[in-house]
């Protein structure tokens, strides 16, 4: 038997050989002739020009002109999609502790964090650390929260904090696709701060946000004014042409029901399709005909969910001395039964609201197809960290492997789905435009400007 040679090649234009790419990840057609695995995942020959897939053939029918490297039937996924991140807020979790680990201690933590250290530098020094760790991973694009609080004593945080967003977001294209969404309390719509902040956004090419996690003001007058907020919200995305990413019901109260609301005020807006609202764990919570009733209204609005297994469950049902009963997850079988699109992603790192991770989507597709039990069988669960969370993010050739795409890949020592769930895989190797990347993840001293001992 022949050692599979990975070995990549400085050539401009290759075949990998016998390359196994879960179904998902191709378009529809495209593998006919291709014989199957267990996991209906096509073995391929793909071929490499100029830095594009030029071809994806039945293995063993792959041009036979070209220098070959033959994968023996290991995987090859494209770059992976993180559509719900917080990269202002990553890596802070050794200056400014969250003594408790719960959802209010994080808040206040990252308040402390923000309002005594984000300036210009400190953000830009840790979204560059963030981003060399995504893209040593295998990360192709990040859609990245901004806290966007109005101003205060100690600085413009939303011009700081969009600032420095655009410059990485530039410096950064081709490497890793960066979207920026402006976070604020939904209340910030009330008044004047919420025109600039919708500014701010469309100047930067970005999307509208907020957070919505109400427990008992949805009731009488209090629905009205949440009603009156997201329908000023709608107006300003409306005005400037911007799509939507809300924070919805993360908490573990069954009476939060904003995205209900969210769901009338999209169609009310006629906002549908450009929606997508992050966590929902209320949701998993509430009377099964109420749920019910919800996930039908968010099929017709078109909304997107994004759930956040790793954080979600770290933080909720999170009580001193006592252990948790429940995973904090939004239905999101329940979701796709209804139509409904969903997305897994990673959301915090290393900060108030999850003291781990490493912005490794890989790392988190494990994760999640454990929470939310996307196996037996798992032939569908690569597609909520590559072609849909993709799709929500508007990029066309990102997340999945299709002829005149950017030849991005990751290239994994594991021949099925199993193996790639079973193991962390920290010896993948990742192309991009055909070119096996050199990036390591940086070292935790250049955070600090620390010499490395190693
Ligand atoms: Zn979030």
């Amino acid at each position: 038997m022949t050692k599979p040679d990975i070995t990549l090649p400085d050539t401009r234009a290759f075949v990998l050989r016998n390359a196994r790419v879960p179904s998902v990840f191709l378009t529809d057609g495209v593998t006919a002739g291709a014989t199957r695995d267990a996991d209906g995942s096509p073995l391929l020959d793909i071929v490499v020009e100029d830095g594009r897939f030029t071809g994806l053939r039945p293995a063993g029918q792959g041009p036979s002109e070209l220098p070959a490297f033959d994968l023996a039937g290991r995987q090859a996924w494209p770059r992976l999609v993180d559509v719900h991140a917080h990269l202002d807020k990553g890596h802070t979790v050794a200056r400014t502790a969250n003594p408790d680990g719960d959802f209010l201690g994080a808040r206040a933590a990252t308040t402390e964090d923000r309002l005594r250290y984000w300036d210009g530098e400190d953000i830009r020094r840790r979204l560059a650390f963030s981003l060399a760790c995504a893209e040593a991973h295998g990360v192709g694009a990040i859609r990245t929260h901004l806290d966007s609080h109005e101003e205060t004593a100690q600085r413009d945080q939303a011009a700081t904090s969009w600032a420095v967003f655009r410059e990485m977001r530039d410096a950064w294209a081709g490497r890793v696709t960066l979207q920026g969404v402006g976070l604020v309390a939904i209340e910030a719509y009330g008044d004047d701060y919420g025109r600039r902040l919708a500014d701010i956004v469309a100047e930067s090419g970005g999307l509208l946000g907020g957070g919505l996690r109400p427990t008992a003001i949805l009731q009488g007058s209090a629905l009205s004014e949440m009603n009156d907020l997201l329908d000023r919200l709608f107006g300003l995305a409306r005005e400037r042409d911007l799509d939507v990413d809300l924070h919805v019901d993360e908490i573990d109260d069954p009476v939060a029901a904003s995205l209900d609301v969210i769901a009338r005020a999209t169609v009310r807006n006629g906002y549908e399709g450009r929606v997508t609202c992050g966590h929902c764990c209320s949701l998993a919570l509430q009377p099964a005909d109420q749920a019910a009733a919800t996930i039908a209204r968010v099929a017709k609005a078109g909304i997107s969910i994004v759930t956040l297994p790793t954080v979600n469950m770290y933080l909720q049902d999170r009580q001193w001395e006592r252990t948790p009963r429940w995973r904090g997850v939004a239905p999101v079988k329940e979701l796709a039964a209804a139509g409904v699109p969903f997305a897994i992603a990673g959301d915090n790192c290393r900060d108030g609201f999850y003291a781990y991770g490493d912005h490794d989507m890989l790392d988190t597709f494990r994760a999640g197809v454990r929470i939310l039990h996307l196996d037996h069988p798992l032939q569908q669960a690569p597609s909520h960290v590559g072609p849909i969370p993709a799709a929500i993010m508007g990029l066309e050739h990102t997340g999945q492997i299709r002829e005149g795409g950017s030849a991005d890949l990751i290239l994994l020592p594991a021949r099925s789905l199993n193996e790639v769930v079973a193991r962390p895989h920290a010896d993948r190797i990742v192309l991009r435009a055909g070119r096996r990347i050199t990036t390591k993840v940086p070292r935790y001293e250049e955070l600090t400007g620390e010499m490395s001992p190693w």
